[in-house]
């Protein structure tokens, strides 16, 4: 079974990429490296250099391999930068989706594996999230998933192209060996920017406000790990091989940690003591933001392992005590 990722030189691209080769399938990456890393593809996965939105670039990938289904990554993922450049994210991302099943279409492909995300929801009325409650985006970059979301659906309707969208909660980690990770420029997230700091490379790691409405005022969110992540992507596949219908999940671990209590974690687990400041909060944060996925575990099987957050700290700081620079690339 052959399957194209789009964005699979990205940090989860690269993750599910590994992951899909650890299963026996043939992968073909697609990636336009805005933000991946080529060197996180193995040499002898089919690579190719283009942009989904580039039709005639993406067909002749098509051509040349026999694609069963499409794992699709490849999309801006800042929620800042979708604020600032708003039109840039629809074009990428809702008309990236569009190119991408014109083209799936066009060549009778008729699975997609999407990555969704827990922005989709905006500010949840109910903790922890399930996957029916209310969608209702409050950035550019929450929107353009949920058109992306809502674009498969009616691709269902019209073509019979069955989607699977997996709305991702904090993913974090790395592959255990270290050989892959996460490498932003510039890098946003809280995990790797705790870890930066412990590294000497930032001066130190800002917590974006204390005055949430949390337990310890802190905001909280739900870290995944990367490698868990990686694997609902292979169960998701399989789904739709044995003829499954159209379906949404939400991928965390019902467990939320504030951004204190992530701090406190990684002092502990590099035995360093990270420099840390309290200042103003970030714009579009909500308060806490916690997955409840039942249905990914009943449905798709998916059993999370690395839920400790010690592991997804101890892999992260793995991987960039390997890579100092990370890829070295950007
Ligand atoms: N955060 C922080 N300092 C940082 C980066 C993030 O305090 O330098 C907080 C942020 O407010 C949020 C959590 O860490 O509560 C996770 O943020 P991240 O950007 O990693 O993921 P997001 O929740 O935006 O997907």
């Amino acid at each position: 079974m052959k399957i194209l990722v789009t964005g699979g030189a990205g940090y989860i691209g690269s993750h599910t990429v590994d992951k899909l080769l650890q299963m026996g399938l043939d992968v073909v990456v697609v990636d336009n490296l805005a933000t991946g890393h080529k060197s996180s593809v193995p040499e002898d996965v089919p690579f190719y250099e283009i942009d989904i939105r580039d039709q005639v670039a993406l067909s002749n990938v098509f051509d040349e391999h026999n694609i069963d289904a499409v794992v699709h990554f490849a999309a801006k993922s800042l929620v800042n930068e979708s604020m600032n450049k708003p039109l840039d994210y629809f074009d990428n991302n809702t008309y990236g989706m569009i190119s991408l099943l014109e083209v799936m279409n066009k060549y009778n492909v008729k699975k997609i594996v999407f990555s969704s995300s827990a922005s989709t929801y905006g500010i949840p009325k109910n903790i922890p999230v399930k996957e029916e409650d209310e969608q209702n985006p409050i950035n550019p970059y929450g929107l353009t998933k949920l058109q992306m979301e809502q674009i498969m659906h009616w691709a269902d309707l019209a073509y019979d192209i069955k989607g699977v969208a997996l709305r991702y909660f904090n993913v974090a980690g790395a592959k255990i060996d270290g050989s892959i990770g996460e490498d932003h420029n510039p890098e946003t997230h809280l995990v790797p920017n705790i870890l930066l700091a412990a590294q000497g490379k930032k001066d130190k790691i800002i917590i974006f406000g204390n005055d949430y409405n949390t337990p310890d005022g802190f905001n909280v969110r739900d870290y995944v790990h990367v490698v868990d992540l990686a694997n609902a992507h292979y169960l998701a596949i399989n789904y739709l091989m044995n003829e499954n219908s159209s379906n949404y999940f939400n991928l965390g671990s019902k467990i939320g940690f504030s951004v204190k209590q992530m701090v406190d974690a990684a002092i502990l687990e590099t035995g360093i003591d990270i420099p840390n400041e309290i200042g103003p909060r970030r714009a579009g944060d909500p308060d806490s933001l916690v997955a409840d996925s039942t249905k990914a575990q009943n449905i798709l099987g998916w059993k999370p392992e690395l839920t400790d957050v010690k592991t997804i700290i101890q892999t992260a700081w793995n991987w960039m005590q390997k890579h100092p620079d990370g890829y070295g690339d950007k």
